[in-house]
């Protein structure tokens, strides 16, 4: 273990399966066709692409020609937010827990002349059924609440809330790019109108991802140019990302239990061999993504002196690296160490030895940290 880093932002970004690059491989090479191509060899990458796309609707329980693939989560969420068909000036209800990239879309639709409503989180970092119900009194067009939040790991009760978006006539957007790899997805349980995925995130490739829209749910284009993906998204396929998108989501899924059963491990064993920091309270959660609060400490200038002690972890998304303000899930949440706070996420190449290690270069770094202080 010594010298070795240890990687804890499996939230961040995923190695890929040897089995998902397998799947992917032959697309690169032996069959790497246009799939828009209509002779006979553009056919065979054609029926790879239909093929991945049934394969993703099955892992999420959708119907036949549902899925769209897009280069990954916020391209994704950029078609559901600013795409859909919503009337003009109508409500949009959005969790204050959300990513970077549901954030900025809600500020492109309130610029549109949409109002747009913040639904605030417990303290806990739920999203209640209840706090949407009152955000969106009187009716609403859209609610954006996310499966998996990225910070703390919280489960949103994502059926509930949807039922209440539908009450209100609204159609219901989660955000599952942190959900894959820990709940077994279902939109028709659900009753989600459309969701999203990231490939990255769940052990297949980067630039990856897709879109599910329920029939009937009208949608437009967000970039215009071929009829690819049914109109819906002009480009040439990526065909690889396709299969390793579908060997990936289906991978995922089927090992839900076993992945949740490691992370509990991982979790347990680095939280028993940490001794300072307190794990920030949370409602139901993922055990894969794990917030603490170092109380006297800068979260981001912990994370730095963790790089060089050799753990990686995070403040906050990686999307949002490099502003120097905690977490907006925390801050939402209302939580005091929001500024003092250190993301760490486990993954399936982690292991209980990585987890405890981690754990004890934390505890060390932190007190460096605490005596350089005085
Ligand atoms: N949504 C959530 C919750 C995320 O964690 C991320 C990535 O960190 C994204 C969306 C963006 O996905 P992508 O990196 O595929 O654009």
């Amino acid at each position: 273990m010594k010298g070795q880093v240890i990687y804890l932002d499996y939230a961040a970004t995923t190695p890929v399966d040897g089995e998902t690059i397998a799947a992917a491989l032959p697309y690169y090479g032996s069959t790497f066709y246009n799939p828009a191509s209509t002779h006979m060899l553009g056919q065979i990458a054609s029926s790879a692409v239909e093929f991945g796309r049934r394969a993703c609707e099955r892992a999420i329980n959708a119907d036949r020609g549902t899925v769209y693939f897009t280069s990954g989560g916020t391209e994704a969420i950029n078609q559901a937010m600013k795409c859909v068909d919503i009337e003009a000036g109508s409500k949009v209800a959005v969790s204050a827990i959300e990513h970077d990239a549901v954030k900025a879309c809600a500020e492109y639709l309130s610029r549109r002349g949409h109002e747009v409503v913040t639904v605030m989180p417990t303290e806990d970092g739920i999203i209640t059924p209840e706090a949407l119900e009152k955000a969106i009194e009187g009716g609403a067009a859209l609610v954006c609440v996310m499966t998996v939040n990225n910070i703390v790991g919280t489960i949103q009760p994502i059926r509930e809330l949807a039922q209440v978006a539908h009450r209100h006539g609204a159609l219901f957007f989660t955000d599952a790019v942190q959900a894959v790899n820990s709940i077994e997805l279902d939109v028709k349980d659900s009753d989600v109108d459309m969701l999203c995925v990231s490939g990255h995130k769940f052990y297949a490739l980067k630039g990856s991802g897709f879109l599910y829209v329920k029939k009937g749910v009208k949608i437009n284009a967000l970039l215009d140019g071929g009829r690819q993906e049914y109109g819906l998204r002009a480009g040439t396929v990526d065909v690889p990302a396709v299969m390793a998108l579908a060997d990936g989501i289906t991978r995922a899924q089927n090992c839900v239990d076993e992945y949740n059963a490691h992370a509990k491990i991982l979790r347990e064993a680095f939280l028993s061999a940490l001794d300072c920091g307190k794990q920030i309270e949370i409602g139901p959660h993922v055990d894969d993504i794990l917030s603490v609060a170092f109380d006297g400490v800068d979260g981001g200038r912990l994370a730095v002196a963790l790089s060089v002690a050799g753990v990686c972890c995070s403040v906050g998304s990686a999307c949002s690296a490099g502003s120097a303000t905690p977490p907006d899930t925390l801050v939402a949440m209302k939580h005091g160490g929001a500024a003092s706070s250190v993301r760490f996420s486990f993954g399936k190449p982690t292991t209980k030895a990585q987890a405890e290690a981690a754990a004890k270069i934390v505890n060390d770094t932190v007190k460096n940290l605490l005596a350089a202080k005085v």
